[in-house]
This record gives structure tokens, sequence and C-alpha cells, in this order.
């Protein structure tokens, strides 16, 4: 009875063993560790037939064990393939299927035992032998355990092969079964300290490569505890580029987090380090760098639970100055674009609204006398110049923006140019009641050339010229000069008149797309706003510029420069 207890004993602990390695392969989803698995419950089967040939004297039960313990030697090959990731080649398979028939054929005819046997312990040795070539080859293992390994599979493989053979004769010898059982115990014993030995390994690499990968990574990495009491654990050092501030400072003031932000977000900061559970989320902030400088940064906080009980908050955090600022002028553009369309649209309807009023009354006969007809026609005529205008400004504006718009430059003498504004524009002020006063420093700019497209140079002037007569009373007065600024560098025109001015509050925006001051609309003036935007890219385009000083109710200034031509 000694012998059959013994063995009943070392099952149940085999079968405990694969539990082991499927809890194990549960956890970690290492195919190898279900080999092993699979490889004890073999070896479980293997020593029930024994016992129960033991007990029953059944020789086929022999033939039986004997397949169990090839099918247990199998899985520890396929374990050792499973260990170096490669794909188990299909001939063991057959092969093992050959000596299955080879069994079935045995038991069948009753063949004499060692020469069932006999094959199969061949077949073993060989699966040994490749076993060891694998492990002494390709597992990347410490030597000691790599030679510790390879002689214990050596001797499972060898025993299993030869103990068998000997078991034909002397099965009820217990020290046989004594030996074997200390024997697989070992085994067990090793493949279970190569796998810590594997996994630490792994932990080891993995630990390293999240090192390596967080402290180069250009987002900071944080580990801030809650428990026992708050603290950083963990910054990244990336945390200096990003704020000015070491990760040393972080360590030892645990509020030192409200350094990055102004007062106003304590509150909101302090959320995430407390473990808030509202903060689970992305956070964006505008943050302060140690040299006062501000960006923006985004938290990805995550709160880490013990028995539901917040223990830490880990995170990350962005430096997304770039895309925030991207962001904006998106936003920016895609406002402004659709102000211009509303602006163009509205400058357009309404002389649009107006001709289409007068076609139909023309139509229906409403304006039927030659008077009105005719006077309907002026209307129609003066609001699709208009359009025609505003129109032709739109598409100048559009090709200046572009840089499409093409200019005649040419040397000229800023003399000559002066005089040529003043010419073409005197009868114009005088027309409109105005009087007006010149000057133009002769001496100075007789012997200045300037680099200039006068066609455009006198767009720019009659603009100014016109919208001085358009906001001015009759018998005020306009004074144009021509003359070089203080560094003698630029050529200046400026054109004040005694108008209504321009108020404070409008200055800023006069020359914006489409502005048109306070006054100007009451007037109900019919200027498209453009006017003064086209002259000020001209001018930029010239290399010059362009400001205005205005006094509401006395009058302004519209003053232009061009950079003088020096050889
Ligand atoms: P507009 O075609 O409406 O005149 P501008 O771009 O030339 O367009 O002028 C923009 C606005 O600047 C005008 O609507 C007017 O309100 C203001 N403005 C321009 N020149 C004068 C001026 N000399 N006096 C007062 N307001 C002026």
């Amino acid at each position: 009875m000694y012998l059959p207890s013994l063995i009943i004993m070392f099952i149940t602990l085999t079968l405990l063993m694969s539990f082991i390695y499927f809890y194990m392969y549960s956890r970690s989803q290492e195919s190898f560790i279900r080999y092993w698995g699979f490889c004890w419950v073999a070896y479980s089967f293997s020593l029930l037939f024994l016992i129960l040939f033991i007990t029953t004297n059944t020789r086929p039960l022999l033939e039986l064990r004997k397949l169990f313990d090839l099918i247990n030697i199998l899985f520890l090959l396929y374990g050792a393939y499973a260990f170096m990731h490669t794909r188990i080649p299909t001939y063991w398979n057959r092969f093992c299927l050959y000596l299955i028939i080879w069994i079935a054929l045995g038991i069948y005819y009753q063949f004499d035992l060692l020469a069932v046997y006999l094959p199969i312990s061949m077949y073993q040795i060989i699966i040994t032998a490749v076993l060891c070539n694998i492990v002494y080859k390709y597992w990347k293992v410490p030597p000691f355990e790599k030679g510790l390994s390879i002689t214990v599979f050596i001797l499972w493989g060898v025993g299993k092969a030869l103990l068998s053979i000997f078991e034909v004769k002397y099965y009820n010898i217990s020290s046989i079964y004594l030996m074997e059982i200390i024997f697989s115990n070992i085994l067990n014993f090793c493949i279970f300290v190569i796998y810590l030995q594997k996994t630490k390994q792994e932990i080891r690499l993995a630990e390293r490569l999240y090192k390596i990968v967080a402290e180069n990574a250009a987002d900071v990495i944080f580990y801030y505890k809650l428990k026992p009491k708050p603290s950083f654990k963990y910054v990244t050092p990336s945390i200096e580029t990003m704020t000015g501030y070491s990760p040393k400072e972080f360590y030892q003031n645990p509020k030192f987090y409200l350094n990055l932000v102004p007062s106003d977000y304590f509150y909101s900061i302090n959320e995430i380090f407390n473990g808030s559970p509202q903060i689970d989320k992305v956070t964006v902030f505008q943050l302060i760098h140690k040299n006062g400088s501000t960006f923006w940064g985004e938290f990805h906080s995550s709160i880490l639970y013990e028995n539901s009980e917040p223990i830490a908050v880990e995170g990350i955090i962005r430096d997304i100055t770039k895309m925030k600022v991207a962001e904006l002028q998106l936003l920016d553009s895609k406002q402004s674009r659709d102000l211009l369309l509303t602006y163009i649209s509205h400058e357009l309807k309404t002389p649009i609204t107006s001709i289409l009023g007068y076609v139909n009354a023309l139509n229906d006969g409403t304006l039927n006398t030659t008077e009105e007809k005719k006077s309907a026609l002026e209307i129609i005529s003066s609001k699709a110049l208009t359009l025609e205008h505003l129109i032709n400004d739109l598409f100048q504006l559009s090709k200046l923006e572009t840089n499409q718009f093409s200019f005649n430059f040419m040397h000229i003498s800023a003399l000559e140019i002066s005089q040529d504004l003043i010419n073409q524009h005197l009868l114009d002020i005088k027309t409109a009641g105005l009087k007006s006063i010149i000057e133009i420093n002769k001496e100075q700019l007789s012997k200045i050339n300037i680099i200039a497209d006068p066609k455009r140079i006198d767009q720019v002037f009659s603009n100014i010229i016109f919208n001085a007569i358009k906001y001015t009373e009759e018998n005020d007065k306009l004074i144009i000069k021509f003359y070089l600024d203080k560094n003698l560098k630029n050529y200046v025109i400026s054109i004040s008149d005694t108008g209504l001015g321009i108020s404070q509050e409008d200055l800023p925006f006069i020359f914006d797309l489409f502005y048109k001051s306070q006054t100007a609309t009451l007037r109900k003036e019919n200027g498209s706003g453009l006017g003064l935007t086209i002259s000020k890219e001209i001018i930029a385009a010239h290399g010059g510029e362009i400001w205005v000083k205005s006094n509401p109710g006395k009058g302004s200034t519209f003053t232009f420069s061009i950079p003088i031509y020096e050889d």
C-alpha cells in the first residue's frame, strides 16, 4: 500500500502544479507557461496509469503511461519553443501520431513491451536533445540558469526514456518511483526559477524602457502621492525645460505646483493634486514659466485608487502653446473671413436693393412721368457706379493682400511728383468750395528721388483728398504739405483738413477693412470703408507708412511717407 499512496499523493501534487501554471498563464498570457501546465497534466495522467497498472496489473496501462510520458516531454519542448517565441514545427506532432498508432498496434497485437517502448524512448531522447539545443542556443538567460536547465532537461528526458525500460522489470521497486518523483520536483522547481528570472528580467527591461521614454519625453510625467501625506514621488526632468523649475523643487514642496499658475487658478490646480474625482480628465491652464513668460499647459491626470480610496494622482503635462496659438489664429481667421463676407454682402446689398427698387417702380408704372423716369435712371446708374467701385476696390485689395498687384515702380523726383499731385487735384478742391494752403519744400525736394508708382501714389493722395472734401464743410480749408522728415530719410505728404475730425474710439480702426466712423455713417456718406485700407497696402508696398492724427470737431491730418532713394 505504501507505493500507491505515495503515487496518489504525487498525482495530487503534480495536478496542483499544473493549476499553478495555468493560473500564472491567466495572469501573464505567456504561452510557454500554458505548455508547461499541459506538461504536468500529462505527467499526472502518466502517474495515474502507473497506479492503475500497479493495482490491476493490466499491461496496456503501462503502454498508456509511456504515451503520456511522451506527451509530457513533448509539451516541455513546446514550452521551450514558445519561450523563444518561435512556431513549433509540425513534424513533432506527426511523429507523435505515428507513435500513438504504434502503441495502439502494440496493445492490440500484444507486442513485446520493450518493442513498444524502444521507439518511444528514442523519440524522447531526440526531443530532449533538441530541447537542450534550443535552451543552449537561444534562451537569453544567465549562464548558470542555462546550465542548470540543460542538466535538468537532459536528466529528465533521458531518465524518462530509460526509467520506463527498467520499469518493465522492476515496476514494484518503490525507490525507482521515488527517484522519479524527486526528480520531477527538481524539474518543476527549475522551470519556476527560469520563469521568475525571465519575469524579473522583463520587468527590469520594461522599467529601463519606461525610464528612457519618460526622461526623454518633452511632456512632463508626474506621480503625486496622496497618502500617507501628499508629495511628489516622481517628476520627469523635462519639467525644467518646460517650467524652468527643477524636479527637486517639486520633491521638496508638495504645493510647489502652485507656482505654475496665477492665484485665480489655485482652486482648479488644487483639485488636480488633491485627487478630486472630477479631475479625472484633461484640464488646460495658462502656466507661468520661472522667467515670467506664459505658455499653455494641458494636464492629463488620473487618480489611482486602493480600496476605493484615492492614493495617488498620476499624469502628464503637455505644452500645447503652438497648438493653442494655431487654434486661436484659425478661429481669428475664420472669424475675420466670416466678418469680411458679412461686410461684402452688406455693402453689395445696399446699392442692389436700391437699383431693384427703382427698376420695379419703372416696371410697374409707379414712376410714369419722364422726369421721374429720368431721375430714377440717374440713381440706378449712380448706384451701379458705386457697385463698380466697390467691386474694383475689393478686387484691388485682394490682389494687394495676395501680392498679385502689379506696380509700375520708377525713379521720380520728389518735387516733380509733388507738383503733379497738386496740379491734378487743385481743381477738385476749388470746386468743392474749399480753400487750400500748399506748402512744397522745393529746396529739399528738388534734390530727392523716390522709387514709386506715380499712379498708385495718386490713388492714395486722391483718396485722402476726397475724404477730406467729404468730411469738411464748405469754406473750410485744406493744408497740404510736401517735405522731408527730420532724419531726411523719407519723403512725406500730409493733408490736414478743418472738418469733422475722427473720434478717439474710431481712430485705431480707421485703416481697417470696411471701417466707417460713426459720423460718416450718420452723414450717410456713401463710402465703402475700403479706400484707406487700400491706401495703407499701397504705401506698405512702397516701404512707407501712413498714419492719422485727429482732433474731433477741429479736423484731421493724414500723413504718408515714402523712403527716399539714395545712391
Ligand atoms: P470711405 O470710402 O468710407 O471714405 P475710407 O477707408 O477712405 O472709406 O475711410 C474710412 C473712414 O474713415 C470713413 O468712413 C470716415 O469715417 C473716416 N475718415 C476718413 N477720412 C476722414 C476725414 N478726413 N475726416 C473724418 N473722417 C474721415
